[in-house]
């Protein structure tokens, strides 16, 4: 699936814009003085062209710091007036929507509790529709490509053309060293899926503590999105939501200065010659590792047969397990990393299982028809 939706390019979204695009802000505001005295900071930092700050705050459980609500849209336009840095927040309602543009909020965020749920992200794109004011969308919580896909089409409907996504990782039920997992394919396909829409990484909700933040910023870049968000306080530490994330801004300054910004597109005659080389073998070799695969495929269907016949069950748990720790051994000696040799062939032995079911049941399912 491809869509053709009209994005404004982000060079295009404002004067002196262009890539890295950088945001940056406290996860909530708490108080004038607390906008006013981040917000004056990141205002001299180049890189930065917009600030953000949460209002109304979606929290995981009752009892925590909601946001302070739309006393907070002054602040932002004081930041407006004063800095002369873009403003931006969450709106999860029609309610937010209005207010934040009564107020001239120039960026609205749809959060990730929020673009889980159609009826919520048609009601903000309704509340949308005749503006233009500048829409990202967070994805949702859950690793859902067509969610994402979805809410982005929604908001597109109504009109919005400076339009684009945010990165914030994916919750999951085991603990993990990040607080969301990135599945840095998810963007990539959803980038593939809607061309030119740009694709701005939040390394502070997908690690979850400062000491991330470099690193993930890194890889967004080597990846080729086209910002960053990134949570600033002028003292973390007292934040009142996702103090362990936030760092100050001259922590910011830091973070900026080491990242290195690499040619997403090389015009250079040499040098496309080298990689287009280079790809030519890639190309080879996908071209075996799929006649591989189909050969292994045919083993599979081999054994299959023979289970059939000798009424053994598909899966023995143990040859398995044997299977993927010898691969482990073998990948590492050869510096593969275990994370790859157990992606690829567990998704190769459950292609191997489903085939061997439908083998085995195959006159059952035919009956069934
Ligand atoms: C935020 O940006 O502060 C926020 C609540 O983000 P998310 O929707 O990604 O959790
Ligand atoms: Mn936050």
């Amino acid at each position: 699936m491809v869509l053709q939706i009209e994005i404004t390019p982000l060079n295009q979204w404002m004067q002196g814009g262009g890539r890295p695009f950088i945001i940056s802000g406290p996860c909530s505001a708490e108080s004038e003085e607390q906008v006013m005295k981040t917000a004056i900071t990141l205002a001299g930092i180049k890189e930065v062209k917009a600030f953000r700050a949460g209002i109304w705050k979606p929290r995981t459980r009752p009892g925590s710091f909601e946001g302070v609500g739309s006393k907070g849209l002054k602040w932002l336009r004081k930041v407006k007036e004063e800095t002369g840095l873009l403003t931006a927040t969450e709106v999860a309602n029609e309610k937010h929507v209005f207010e934040a543009i009564k107020y001239g909020v120039d960026i609205l965020w749809i959060g990730a509790r929020t673009s889980v749920n159609p009826f919520t992200v048609q009601e903000i794109a309704d509340a949308l529709a005749g503006t233009d004011v500048i829409v990202l969308v967070k994805n949702p919580v859950n690793p859902d490509i067509d969610l994402w896909t979805g809410a982005i089409e929604r908001i597109a409907s109504a009109g919005i053309k400076r339009i684009g996504a945010i990165h914030r990782g994916f919750s999951t039920f085991e603990k993990t060293a990040y607080r969301n997992q990135p599945n840095w394919q998810i963007p990539i396909e959803l980038r593939r899926r809607i061309p030119g829409l740009p694709i701005i990484c939040d390394p502070s909700h997908i690690g979850g503590a400062r000491k991330y933040i470099f690193e993930l910023s890194q890889k967004a870049m080597d990846l080729n999105f086209e910002g960053l968000i990134i949570e600033s306080h002028y003292d973390p530490e007292k934040a009142l939501s996702d103090a362990a994330q936030q760092i100050t801004p001259d922590e910011l300054v830091e973070v900026l200065a080491r990242l290195v910004l690499r040619n997403p597109d090389p015009a250079d005659p040499k040098l496309l010659d080298t990689l287009g080389e280079l790809r030519q073998q890639i190309d080879v070799f996908d071209d075996h590792l799929i006649e591989l695969l189909e050969q292994r495929m045919q083993i599979a269907d081999r054994i299959g047969e023979f289970k059939k016949h000798n009424n053994i069950t598909v899966l023995q748990s143990a040859r398995w397990d044997e299977v993927i720790s010898k691969a482990v051994v073998k990948g590492k000696d050869k510096g593969l990393s275990a994370e790859l040799i157990d992606a690829v062939f567990k998704a190769i032995h459950q292609e191997s299982i489903n085939r061997q079911i439908r083998i085995i049941n195959k006159e059952m399912l035919n009956n069934n028809k």
